[in-house]
């Protein structure tokens, strides 16, 4: 069986033999940067109807047009969990967006605090970047960037099934390893900005009986690397850890360009 290397994030629907295309990046990326010929191979998802293979039918310099041929995994998608994080800056930020997408955040909610120095947030670009990471993790879905909102408007918006754990590097706060929720809560992770929260920000996090104080340890970690312990220890005790990346191949029964 011939290894499938490249996966694409589309937009359109998929279904068996109906034609979809691809926009001029992607096009472009195929056709120039990895040389693909009509005849070959790639896998597509879309966020509903679970990764295809597909074949390039048409190929030009701004236009690809693929048939979906075999329905390699059906749609399956994770548990929610959000990450609530103050914007830093672009470098680790876009390292942040990489990493939680690989460890299966599903949605990134850029908020705001009173400590926040950084002043533009780019949505689009973020978006992009999570759209790369999905793809590259072999994920069936792509996490959503949300604009930015104000720390006191998360958690207004929180609902009565809803868990905040709030990452503090000091105060009382519990072990990230041993927190424990029901099943029907929805969990969010909040990480604060360089400068840490305020003590306001602080009073009214503590306050709030659907927040939960969260240790990541003795040493004050920087906000990306708290970011990625925090989802990382969740995951593991509460996340899919148990099942495994699935084997990108084509089936023999399908003819395929060399
Ligand atoms: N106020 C700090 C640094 C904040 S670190 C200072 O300048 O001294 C950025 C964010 O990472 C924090 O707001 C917190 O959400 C998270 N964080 C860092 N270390 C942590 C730890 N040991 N436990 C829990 N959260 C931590």
């Amino acid at each position: 069986m011939a290894k499938v290397k490249t996966r694409l994030y589309i937009r359109d629907r998929l279904s068996e033999q109906k034609p979809v295309s691809l926009d001029k990046q992607q096009s472009h990326f195929l056709k120039n940067v990895l040389r693909l010929e009509v005849g070959h191979a790639v896998a597509l998802f879309n966020g509903e109807d679970g990764e295809w293979y597909a074949t390039i039918s048409h190929l030009s310099k701004s236009n690809c047009e693929l048939l979906p041929v075999y329905l390699r995994q059906e749609q399956t998608n994770p548990r929610s969990l959000r990450l609530l994080f103050a914007p830093i800056k672009k470098g680790p930020l876009n390292f942040l967006i990489e990493k939680g997408t690989e460890l299966g955040v599903t949605v990134f909610q850029p908020v705001i605090t009173s400590r926040t120095n950084v002043e533009q947030v780019r949505v689009e670009r973020l978006q992009t970047n999570a759209i790369e990471a999905a793809e590259q993790s072999g994920r069936l879905e792509v996490p959503v960037v949300l604009p930015p909102v104000s720390l006191t408007e998360a958690t207004l918006k929180l609902s009565t099934n809803d868990r905040l754990l709030a990452c503090l590097e000091s105060g009382e706060a519990e072990q990230a390893s041993t927190y424990s929720f029901t099943p029907v809560q929805s969990i969010s992770i909040l990480i604060g900005p360089e400068g840490g929260f305020s003590q306001d920000e602080l009073d009214s996090l503590r306050k709030n009986s659907l927040v939960s104080a969260i240790s990541l340890g003795p040493r004050i970690l920087r906000a990306e690397t708290a970011a990625i312990s925090a989802i990382a220890v969740f995951q593991s005790q509460h996340g899919d850890w148990n099942e495994r990346p699935k084997k990108t191949l084509w089936p023999d029964s399908f003819p395929l360009k060399p």
